[in-house]
């Protein structure tokens, strides 16, 4: 029988984690396909583990995969990723923002043969104006500067086949911009809309310098325009001073030399100053990117993984039938 692998990043999610799991068991459930769940604690501070291990003692279908210490979600993702043992994998959030109702419809649009089914959010419910404008800007930026075509409006929630599993495990970039690495795979995609809610409970662990910085991210990761710029910049600097370098020995010509400017150089001089800031600022973003990945360290280190008991049965079930069979 087909299998369906759940992954779940959980970081402080104690408040939300058994409602997410009775909602997601009772949908996996009623597919009629065989199913695990990973959860993958990225060294949560709260009750979460504890409430994983009552959880994996409760329903066969839990495998609980603890790393030792935060890496943050990506890194978690991966984690599970490469212990899922599904012919498909589906990861999603543990804050029931992604609803677990609409899993059937991503599996659904697998069994006709597409690799990678996408959740896409139709509305933004319980989300700032702020944050819809920066979310809506963030998607047209990277899709001028970066030739792959990320879709607007997805997260991490989706479906993925195994050979897309796969393709995905073998970027071990510590840089994991998941949205980015997921469009990079390729594999014939599809999106299934949906509406996303706002968190179940608990807070969302983003701010606005955390966006930022995953924005950063985003763009470093895929495109290295940014680094083209300080060419342009200096290019387009070196024209327009040139041309008011001939327009001053003109002016003296003809009006003689006039107050000399003291403010239009000082102007000069900082503008030049910020702008050679501002381009060291952008090569350090790369270089220092570089300097993560060269150091080629595993991305996450496992403090205990426990499968679902289902599959350790089953295993511990052939292994017997083996032996009764001589
Ligand atoms: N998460 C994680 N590690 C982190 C931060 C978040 O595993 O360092 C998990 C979190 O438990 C949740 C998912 O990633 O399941 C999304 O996190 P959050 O809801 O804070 O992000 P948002 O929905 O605001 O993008
Ligand atoms: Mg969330």
């Amino acid at each position: 029988m087909l299998m369906v692998s759940v992954v779940v990043p959980v970081y402080d999610e104690a408040e939300v984690l058994d409602q997410f799991h009775a909602r997601l068991s009772a949908t996996m459930n009623a597919i009629g396909v065989d199913w695990e769940v990973i959860y993958v604690n990225d060294g949560s501070r709260d009750r979460s583990l504890d409430i994983m291990r009552a959880l994996h003692a409760r329903d066969a279908h839990v495998a609980m995969l603890n790393l030792s210490r935060n890496f943050g979600k990506e890194i978690a993702l991966t984690a599970g990723l490469d212990r899922a043992a599904g012919d498909a994998v589906v990861v999603i959030d543990a804050d029931l923002q992604d609803p677990p109702e609409l899993i059937p419809q991503l599996v659904e649009v697998w069994a006709t043969g597409v690799d990678v089914v996408y959740a896409q959010r139709r509305g933004r419910s319980g989300e700032s104006w702020l944050k819809r404008q920066t979310a809506f800007a963030f998607y047209r930026v990277m899709r001028r500067l970066t030739k792959i075509d990320i879709p607007p409006d997805t997260g991490d929630f989706r479906l993925m086949s195994r050979r897309a599993v796969d393709a995905l495990l073998q970027l071990r970039e510590h840089h994991r911009f998941m949205k980015g690495l997921f469009a990079w795979v390729g594999f014939s995609t599809r999106a299934v809309p949906y509406i996303r809610e706002a968190r179940a409970a608990g807070s969302s662990k983003w701010d606005y310098w955390k966006l930022w910085n995953f924005a950063l991210e985003g763009i470093t990761s895929f495109s290295v325009l940014p680094l083209k710029v300080a060419t342009y910049l200096g290019l387009g600097i070196a024209l327009l001073s040139g041309l008011y370098a001939v327009y001053l020995v003109i002016s003296t010509l003809i009006h003689g030399n006039p107050v000399p400017g003291y403010p239009s150089l000082l102007v000069a001089i900082l503008f030049m100053g910020s702008t050679q800031l501002i381009v060291l600022g952008i090569i350090g973003e790369y270089l220092g990117r570089s300097f993560n990945e060269l150091k080629h360290r595993p991305l996450y280190f496992v403090e205990s993984y426990v499968p679902p008991a289902s599959s350790a049965s089953a295993v511990s079930q052939v292994l017997h039938d083996l032996r009764a069979a001589g």
